[in-house]
C-alpha cells in the first residue's frame, strides 16, 4: 500500500512511499482509513517544526471502517465505523498525567503521525483501546475531525468558563479556529473572528457558522470595533488560534480587565511580549495543548449527537496522490479542512 512519508528530518523529505500492510496482534485492529485530514501539524513537521521521528507514516485525524481484529479484542467486529485517539500511540501509563487522564503531558508520549505511522495511507493497525465505535449514522467525513474538535473542545470548554453571551475574540480562523467558534456560537457567545487577507476564505466559513463579526486585521483595526461593540470594556475572553506573535498582543490589548486569555495556536518561534498587558488588568491566561482523555470522551458524544456543525468546516476532499497540492491549499489558506481519502 502507499503511505506518505517523512523520510527523514529537515524540511521537506515528504513522499509517497510503498510500505506493507502492518500486522494484527492479540489486541490490535486494523482499520481501512476512510477519511484523514490535514492537520497544523502535518504543515509543521513537512517544515521540519515539529518533533517527528522519521521515517514515519504522517496523518493522524481519521475515521475508517473495522477490516480485521485481533484475538483478543472484545468490543470491536469487523464493519465497524470508527475513529481513533491517535495520542495515546505511546504513553508510560504510569506517570501522573497519564494515570489522570492528560495523556498530552506524558514525557514519553509518542502520537500516530509524529512518532508512530500515522493514518495518510490504506490501513492502520492500532490497539483496541485507541479505538472508539461510531454509530451507524455518522458521516465519516465528519467523523475524521474528532481530533481538532477535541482540541476546540478543551479549550472553549475545559479550561476555564465560557458563558452564554460573552464576547469572544476568536484570531485565527484556520480549522481548530472554525471549530472553536462552532462551539462558541452553540453556547450562544457573541463571537468576533479575526484574520488576515490571506485569511479571505476561512472569514467567511466563520461567518457562515455564526460568528458576528469578521475581521481582516490588514484592512481594519480590532481595537474600534472592540470598543464599539463593548461599550469601551473590551472582550470577555480571547481564544488565540492563529500562533501569530501580532495576534497575542492585540488579544491581550482586546481583552476587558479580569478578562480570559486562551493560547491554542503553537508558535513556530518565540514571541515577545510585554508582561505588564497582564498584570495591569490581572488577566487569567491559560495554554491549551491537544486533549485529555475527558475531552475525548466528551466528544465522541458531541460527534453521535449530530449538534455541532461541522460540515461547512470541510471544504475539500482529496484523492492521497495529490497530497502535494493538498498541503499547499492548506498553507495557501484558502480552505477550511481538508480531507484525504485512500487512492492510487
Ligand atoms: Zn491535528
Ligand atoms: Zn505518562
Amino acid at each position: 500500500m502507499l503511505a506518505l512519508m517523512k523520510t527523514k528530518s529537515g524540511f521537506g523529505n515528504v513522499e509517497l512511499q510503498n510500505i506493507e500492510v502492518p500486522d494484527v496482534k492479540s489486541n490490535d485492529v486494523l482499520i481501512k482509513v476512510a477519511y484523514s485530514g490535514i492537520c497544523g501539524t502535518d504543515l509543521h513537521i513537512y517544515h521540519g517544526t515539529y518533533d517527528y521521528d522519521p521515517p514515519v507514516v504522517l496523518g493522524h485525524e481519521f475515521s475508517g471502517v473495522v477490516v480485521k481484529t485481533g484475538p483478543e479484542v472484545k468490543k470491536l467486529r469487523e464493519g465497524d465505523k470508527v475513529t481513533v485517539l491517535p495520542s495515546i500511540g505511546k504513553t508510560c501509563m504510569q506517570c501522573i498525567y497519564c494515570k489522570n487522564g492528560f495523556y498530552m503531558l506524558c514525557s514519553e508520549r509518542k502520537s500516530l503521525g509524529s512518532g508512530l505511522n500515522g493514518s495518510f495511507t490504506e490501513f492502520v493497525s492500532v490497539r483496541e483501546d485507541m479505538v472508539y465505535k461510531l454509530p451507524d449514522y455518522v458521516s465519516l467525513k465528519e467523523a475524521a475531525l474528532a481530533e481538532p474538535l477535541a482540541c476546540a473542545v478543551q479549550a472553549v470548554e475545559e479550561l476555564t468558563e465560557i458563558h452564554f453571551n460573552d464576547s469572544v475574540l476568536v484570531s485565527g480562523p484556520g480549522p481548530i479556529g472554525l471549530l472553536c467558534v462552532s462551539l462558541l456560537v452553540s453556547k450562544g457567545c457573541n463571537v468576533i473572528v479575526t484574520g488576515t487577507s490571506a485569511d479571505h476564505k476561512r472569514l467567511k466559513i466563520a461567518k457562515e457558522l455564526g460568528a458576528q463579526y469578521i475581521i481582516d486585521v490588514e484592512k481594519q483595526p480590532i481595537q474600534d470595533l472592540v470598543n464599539s461593540i463593548t461599550d469601551g470594556n473590551g472582550v470577555d475572553v480571547v481564544l488565540e488560534c492563529s500562533g501569530a506573535g501580532l495576534a497575542v498582543k492585540t488579544g491581550l490589548q482586546s481583552l476587558k480587565k479580569q478578562g480570559k486569555y486562551i493560547q491554542v495556536g503553537i508558535f513556530e518561534n518565540a514571541v515577545q511580549l510585554d508582561m505588564n498587558l497582564i498584570i495591569y488588568k490581572q488577566l487569567q491566561v491559560y495554554g491549551s495543548f491537544a486533549h485529555s482523555m475527558k475531552t475525548w470522551e466528551r466528544v465522541q458524544r458531541i460527534i453521535s449527537d449530530q449538534k455541532l456543525n461541522l460540515a461547512t468546516i470541510i471544504t475539500h476532499t482529496m484523492p492521497l496522490y495529490e497530497w502535494k497540492s493538498a498541503f499547499e491549499l492548506c498553507e495557501s489558506k484558502s480552505c477550511g479542512k481538508v480531507l484525504l481519502y485512500y487512492k492510487k
